[in-house]
């Protein structure tokens, strides 16, 4: 049996504690359910809205327009470059020094030529995987096909070599990044503001996006598209991340 004095102290403790959860309840809910129930805090965040810009077929003389609009919204983005025009390939180390990622597309980026064999293949991944490493000082083990994972037009050269390139590249390691939106730009005749409606009308209600884009030479309206469509991406909620190993490839289907 309690003496009377700690019995009212232990009561009046239980009530100060019971005003106290019932106001944190009131006026914090969401910080109790964080507190008490991970679950909860999972289900309260926000989803993270997360745009990856990728840039296919540069360098060239647009690359440094796209790097100095990168660089004054204080943003990074993935470049799967060629060797296609040699005399930018130092905005290969440019672009890596200021911190975005680069990952292999092709050095020939001849269709004819690349997806005649497996070997050509190999072959034209190891010349570009060479340049990246001769500018930046690194290896990198992220590459896109020229068409994407989904191209048919390699059936015409070597039926299979796309799936047969997935399984070989991969189990050595390689990660292949497709996309899930683009600007159109693999069209060089359409202006920046048709670019610009295709982009938004692509990522529509996506919270993660991988941004096909492109950055050479006859690319020149999708530069001018850059800054209004990161701004607009601004708005929407999107934070900019690059590609790294063991992000999600956005594959598409494999039609060979
Ligand atoms: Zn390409």
């Amino acid at each position: 049996m309690l003496k009377k004095p700690l019995l009212i102290k232990v009561s009046l403790c239980c009530i100060g504690f019971l005003a106290f959860v019932f106001a944190l309840n009131a006026v914090g809910g969401p910080y109790l359910n964080a507190v008490f129930s991970k679950e909860a805090s999972v289900v309260s965040q926000p989803k993270k809205k997360v745009m990856y810009l990728t840039f296919d077929d540069g360098p060239s003389q647009n690359t440094p327009e796209v790097l100095k609009i990168l660089k004054k919204y204080k943003i990074h983005a993935t470049f799967f470059v060629t060797g296609a025009e040699l005399d930018y390939a130092s905005y290969i180390k440019q672009a890596y020094e200021e911190g975005n990622v680069i990952g292999i597309h092709s050095y020939s980026h001849e269709y004819d030529e690349i997806y005649q064999s497996e070997s050509a293949y190999l072959e034209d991944l190891r010349k570009t995987s060479d340049l990246i490493l001769e500018q930046t000082g690194h290896k990198t083990n992220l590459f896109r096909f020229p068409g994407g994972s989904s191209n048919t037009v390699s059936r015409h050269y070597s039926p299979s070599i796309i799936t047969a390139l997935t399984k070989k590249l991969t189990a050595c390691g390689y990660q292949y990044y497709d996309w899930n939106a683009s600007n159109g730009d693999g069209n060089p005749n359409l202006d920046s503001n048709t670019l610009v409606n295709q982009a938004l009308r692509e990522t529509k209600g996506l919270d993660e996006v991988m941004m096909l884009m492109h950055d050479g030479t006859g690319n020149h309206a999708t530069v001018e598209a850059l800054p209004i469509l990161i701004e607009a991406f601004q708005k929407q909620g999107y934070t900019f991340e690059v590609i790294q190993t063991g992000t999600d490839g956005f594959h598409h289907h494999i039609a060979n």
